[in-house]
C-alpha cells in the first residue's frame, strides 16, 4: 500500500478534483461514476491506495467487508436490496484507475 500523488481517486477522495459524493465515513468514500452504467452507478473506495482488490483483500479484509455493506446500503436506499458489485483488476479485465473501486450498479433491473 502506498499513496500515489499521481492517483485519480487520492485526488478525488482529498477533493482536489470535484466529485458527486453519495456518502463519506472514515475509512471508505463513495461517489457517482461520470459514466454511468445503470441508472444509479456508484463507485465506493477505501481512503488508502491500493491498487485493487486483491491487495486490499489481503492487507484489509474488514475494509473489504466494509465496503460491501456500503454497497448494500446504497442498494437498499436505491433499488429494494438489488445491485451488482464489480471489482475490474487488471488491465486486460478493463481496469482503468488503479485505486480500488467498487462498482455498484443498482436502481434498475440489471440484464443477466
Ligand atoms: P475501472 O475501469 O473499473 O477502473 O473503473 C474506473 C471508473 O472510473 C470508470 O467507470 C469511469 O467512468 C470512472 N471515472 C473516471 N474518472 C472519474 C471521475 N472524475 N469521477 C467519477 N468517476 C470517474
Ligand atoms: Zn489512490
Amino acid at each position: 500500500m502506498s499513496e500515489s500523488t499521481d492517483c485519480l481517486f487520492c485526488k478525488i477522495i482529498k477533493g482536489e478534483i470535484p466529485s458527486a459524493k453519495v456518502y463519506e465515513d472514515e475509512t471508505t468514500y463513495a461517489f457517482k461514476d461520470i459514466n454511468p452504467k445503470a441508472k444509479v452507478h456508484v463507485l465506493v473506495v477505501p481512503r488508502r491506495h491500493y491498487a485493487n482488490v486483491a491487495e486490499l483483500a489481503k492487507d484489509d479484509p474488514a475494509e473489504l467487508a466494509h465496503i460491501v455493506e456500503v454497497a448494500q446500503s446504497i442498494a437498499d436506499k436505491e433499488f429494494h436490496g438489488a445491485y451488482r458489485l464489480v471489482f475490474n483488476t487488471g488491465l486486460d479485465a478493463g481496469q482503468t484507475v488503479f485505486h480500488v473501486h467498487a462498482h455498484v450498479l443498482t436502481g434498475e433491473t440489471l440484464d443477466e
